[in-house]
């Protein structure tokens, strides 16, 4: 399927999304709609409390995950297994022989939200990972150093020095994909060994940088993990999302919070984007010049890194401006109503994907 490209609008083989977190509870009943209605799978993420990190777990999740999608509504959740130093390697590879992991995530402990479990130590993983390489379950990284001496904003670019290097070298039949990358030197490292290693880039990587968390005072909604970076660190990351190469490709990294854990004095990091997730790509992509990139990027590098069939079927999208609402309300669990507010909220975005019933008209 050829992307149909014009002026106005933009027929798409359906997108998938390879990084969502959908939390649990009240706060996944209320978003996975949003993800599902337009991407067809998504990798989940299993940083929950606890953590997903055996099979049971995932298939459990899987189940709330499915009972959270709208009647009528095709969306396939591809599961994942929270990587911690004593997680038991027959949890792996039940979980792969039973179809059920699509990966494995690696977050440095107390790397960002709930990896407080997480690896302390690359060497006290060495044996899922040799594993992992013989049964060809790809790992996903959170790729930042939690060491407190080196600065928040070097933290991506050190971790790809300290950790990655030695880690590709010494598994170099794993595939490994670099999440949401945020800097110049993972785009350059990614490109460099391509051959096995890919990265996802989220939307607000490539509209925001580092002054949208200070813009005329804090601004907790623009605060996520890795962090926002320099200017010339957008630059790059759009330069690559829009370049047509194989090794980026759509990851939302849609991590929603209630307001008052974000409005607090120690703010939870994650951006709630999943709502217009599509339509923010597609303004990046136009901006560039380089809406023709946009199947290949959402649609087709991620099926073919992780060896899954692209999709069938299209999404529309037309060039009709849309005002993104300043949140949305979600029953708290507790019987009260909550905000969450989404990337681009009170902004106009340019383009809108058509329902299924208009595109049909
Ligand atoms: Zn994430």
């Amino acid at each position: 399927m050829d992307q149909n490209c014009d002026a106005d609008k933009i027929i798409l083989r359906q997108p998938d999304d390879w990084h969502v977190h959908f939390r649990d509870g009240a706060v996944l009943r209320a978003v996975v709609k949003n993800t599902a209605s337009i991407f067809n799978r998504a990798i989940v993420m299993p940083n929950l409390q606890p953590p997903i990190t055996s099979v049971e777990a995932a298939f459990s999740y899987r189940r709330r995950i499915m009972e959270a999608i709208p009647d009528g509504v095709i969306f396939t959740p591809l599961m994942t297994v929270y990587l911690t130093d004593d997680l038991p390697i027959d949890v792996i590879e039940r979980g792969f022989q039973a179809g059920l992991f699509t990966a494995a995530k690696l977050y440095p402990a107390n790397s960002t939200t709930n990896s407080s479990e997480g690896v302390s130590d690359l060497k006290e993983i060495d044996s899922i990972l040799e594993t992992m390489q013989k049964i060809g379950l790809p790992l996903l990284v959170h790729g930042e150093v939690v060491d407190q001496e080196v600065d928040i904003f070097d933290r991506e670019a050190v971790f790809i020095e300290r950790h990655l290097i030695h880690l590709l070298e010494r598994y170099p039949a794993l595939r490994v994909v670099m999440e949401h990358i945020t800097t110049e030197q993972a785009v350059q490292f990614v490109e460099a060994n391509s051959s096995r290693l890919a990265a996802t880039i989220t939307p607000h990587h490539l509209h925001i940088n580092r002054n949208a968390m200070f813009a005329g005072g804090l601004r907790s909604d623009y605060f996520c993990l890795p962090v926002v970076k320099r200017e010339h660190h957008r630059r790059a990351l759009r330069k690559a999302a829009t370049s047509g190469n194989s090794c980026f490709f759509l990851g939302t990294d849609s991590a929603p919070h209630l307001r008052s854990f974000k409005e607090s004095s120690c703010g939870c990091a994650g951006i709630f984007n999943a709502p217009n997730a599509l339509e923010s790509y597609a303004q990046v992509f136009e901006e560039e010049g380089k809406l023709h990139k946009l199947q290949g990027f959402a649609s087709e590098f991620g099926p073919a890194f992780y060896g899954l069939p692209l999709n069938t079927g299209s999404v529309t999208l037309v060039r009709r401006e849309q005002v993104i609402p300043e949140f949305f309300e979600v029953n708290n669990g507790l019987g009260s109503k909550e905000k969450i507010v989404p990337f681009h909220a009170g902004e106009t975005l340019n383009w809108s994907v058509l329902g299924l019933k208009e595109a049909l008209e």
